[in-house]
Formats: structure tokens, sequence, C-alpha cells
């Protein structure tokens, strides 16, 4: 062990990874997660390369391998369902995304995950930081990592955050059994891109499963929620006339849930007083680039290099910005590609996505190992 303990706020997937991450470079850690369980279902997301590799050097890959659904191509389509490109999509893995998080939780084994702690605060002033819990209890910590979420209640106690920002869409997700359905819908990627909507389907597991994401304009009504169950009947309508094999998929959808998608303008700082920001409490991003949850991943990797490999010997103040230093320029241009993207999808526009290898090739495992040594080397 390192001697240093660390308190991580929140054991979504940022959270848990960090939590293994740190655990395999030696680092004493505690997670406190609010809810009381994984929830049993959530909904799916793609694993990309970026994040896999992460996960993959964590001992993570024959789990995942053996979990999720591998998906080689993404199909571009029209609404009307005229295919007009078809790209290489890499190492990428469907899954749901309480699959992924109890993946995770394998690794990690007993007693490092605390569920049904609420945090209600963070005291950053006292010498080393203090978690307060909404049962009245605290932890003492040398770093308390933030990973609770876009709405993050404690991601002001190092910088107050920009306001959320709707994008003006909505999500309406959902899974359904693709057994019968065409082979290219079972196995692909597909996206359905109109005037100003767009429908994104890829299975999520072994069994056939697949994952829908219905994007529409945000319908009216419930605007003190910004997730909640729908009627199924509202994502058929939305796409009423569409390809065949856009509705044969949605005439199977059964529990649907909307979710009001909003972001952040990029922000900093990322740490204060052994306070540190990770995933989406830092740089909350639209969907759009399917790469919110990746980047949460590469952020524990980074963060486990710094605080627990060879960057030990430097001072804590100064690792934690190295990790901000690392990870930001990165995800600032991944947070403003992925709006952009949502702008060019719901405006049907077709043109190539360009070259996507700075996304899926980054390695976070060395450019921590880097930033490490960088600190070192000064
Ligand atoms: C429609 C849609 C599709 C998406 N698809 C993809 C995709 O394909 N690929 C991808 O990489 N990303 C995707 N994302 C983004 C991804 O879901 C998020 O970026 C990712 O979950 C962020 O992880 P996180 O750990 O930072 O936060 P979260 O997953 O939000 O986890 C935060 C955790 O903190 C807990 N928590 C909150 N408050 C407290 C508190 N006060 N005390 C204790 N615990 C607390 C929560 O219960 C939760 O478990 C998608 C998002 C949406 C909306």
């Amino acid at each position: 062990m390192t001697g240093l303990r660390v308190a991580v706020v929140g054991g979504g997937i940022g959270g848990a990874t960090a939590a293994l991450a740190l655990r395999r470079q030696g680092v004493d850690v505690a997670v406190y997660e609010r809810r009381e369980t994984v929830p049993p279902v959530g909904s799916g997301l793609g694993l990309a390369g970026n994040g896999y590799r992460v996960l993959a050097g964590l001992g993570l890959g024959p789990a995942l391998d053996a979990t999720g659904a591998p998906i080689s191509t993404m199909r571009m389509l029209g609404a009307d369902g005229t295919e007009f490109a078809l790209y290489d999509t890499g190492r990428l893995l469907g899954m749901r995304r309480a699959d992924l998080i109890r993946v995770v939780l394998d690794g990690l084994g007993p007693g490092v995950v605390h569920h049904g702690r609420e945090c209600v605060g963070v005291d950053p002033d006292a010498g080393r930081p203090i978690v307060r819990f909404a049962d009245g209890s605290s932890a003492v910590a040398d770093v308390v990592v933030v990973a609770d979420g876009l709405r993050s209640r404690t991601a002001a106690v190092v910088a107050t955050p920009p306001a959320l920002r709707p994008s003006g869409m909505s999500a309406l997700r959902g899974f359904v059994d693709g057994d019968g359905l065409p082979e290219h819908l079972a196995t692909g990627q597909n996206a359905w891109l109109g005037a100003d909507r767009h429908l994104l389907c890829y299975p999520v597991d072994r069994h056939g499963t697949l994952n829908f994401a219905a994007f529409v304009p945000r319908p009216a009504g419930n605007a003190d929620e910004w997730s909640f169950r729908v009627d199924p009947g509202m994502v058929r309508d939305a796409y009423a006339g569409w390809d065949h094999d856009a509705a044969a998929i949605l005439a199977r959808a059964t529990d649907v849930y909307r979710y009001d998608l909003a972001d952040r303008d990029p922000s900093a700082p990322w740490t204060r007083a052994g306070v540190v920001l990770l995933g989406d409490a830092a740089h909350p991003m639209l969907p759009h680039m399917g790469q919110g949850a990746n980047q949460a991943i590469e952020d524990a990797a980074v963060l486990a290099a710094l605080l627990g490999g060879s960057g030990a010997a430097a001072g804590l103040a100064e690792r934690l910005a190295a990790y901000e230093a690392a990870r930001k320029p990165r995800t600032d241009r991944i947070q403003e590609q992925s709006r952009r993207n949502g702008e060019r999808f719901s405006g049907g526009d077709s043109s190539p996505v360009g070259d996507l290898s700075w996304v899926y090739g980054y390695d976070a495992p060395a450019a921590g190992r880097a930033a490490a040594g960088r600190l070192l080397d000064r």
C-alpha cells in the first residue's frame, strides 16, 4: 500500500473504475454510492476501444468479452432506410450499463463500495478533506474523488460549475428482444438520421438484446424531471413512417424511458485542496460521440497512474494538477465535438464523421505514466 487514503463519491462507471485502478496501484480506497444497489437493468452504452483498453489492462477483458456484444460496423441510414455509409467501429462492445458496473465491482471484490451512502457535502479545508453523509456519518481521506455525475452536488466544492445547458433534445431509450430480427440489426450498430431526430440501435449482450436510443426534440411536459418512464407509443409515434427496420425495432418496445439531454461548458479547475473531479462531474458531455463513460474510464486510469504509480514521489497537489493538465484538453475537445455531432445528426447531416482514431486509439494508462514521468523529470 502507498499509505494514501482515497474516498470516491459516486459508484458509477467512473467512480468504480477509479477505485479498481487505484487499488491495482496499491492505494487504499473506499467508494460511497447513494444507491442501495446497482440498478438491475439501466440503459445501454458502447464501450469503445479507448475505454476497453483501460479495463482490459485492469484484468477485466475476459469478463467484458463474456458479457457484452462485439460490434464491428456502424451503418448510417436515411429515415427511409437508404444506406449512405458503413464504418468500421474498431473494438466496440455494446453493454448494459448495469452489467458494466457489475463487471467492475466483481473486479473490486467486496468491502470497497459502500452502497446507501449519500454524500451531502465535502469539507476541503480541514487539512485532510472530510466527506459528509446524509446519515450524519463522515469519512476523512487524503484525496476525495468527486464522481457523482452530470448533476453532481459535490463538484461545487472545487469551483462553481457552469450552468446545465439543455440541448433541446430528449433520448427515448429502452431494450428490445432482437430474436427474429434481420442479422444486420442484431450484430451491428445502426443509425437512422432524419430531419430533426435520429435513432441509434445496437446489441448489448450475447442473448440478442438490442438497445435503442431515439433522439427527438424535447417534448413538452415534466420540466422538473430529467429522467422518467413514458408510454412506448411515444417513440413509435415519433418515428412513424420511417424505415421498416426502425419500425420493427420500435414495435417491440415496452419499457421506454425519457432522458432530457444536457451538458455544461468545459470548466476549470478540477481540483482544490485534495478534492478532484472525475467523469461527468468534471466534463459533462452530450452522448453523441458515445464517450461519456469512456472518458470517465480514461480519467480513472490517468488519476491512478499519478496517485499510485511512479508519480507518488511528487507532492499531492502537483499530482492532482498533472491529472487535470493531462485530461482536460482531450475532454474539452470531446465535449465540443459531442455537441457538434448532436447538431449534425439531428439535422440529417450524412457527411463522413472523419478520422476518429484520436478518440479510440488513445492509451490512457500510457498517458498516465507519461504524466507521472514528466513530474519526476522536473
Ligand atoms: C442517452 C445516453 C447515451 C449514452 N451513451 C453512451 C455510450 O454509448 N458510451 C459512453 O461512453 N457514454 C454514454 N453515455 C454517457 C454516460 O452514461 C456517462 O457519461 C457516464 O455514465 C458518466 O459516468 P460517471 O461515473 O461520471 O457518472 P454516473 O454514471 O452518472 O455515476 C454517478 C454515480 O454517482 C452516484 N451519486 C450521485 N450523487 C451522489 C451523492 N450525493 N452521493 C453518493 N453517490 C452519488 C449516482 O448514483 C451514480 O451511481 C450516454 C448518456 C446518455 C444520456
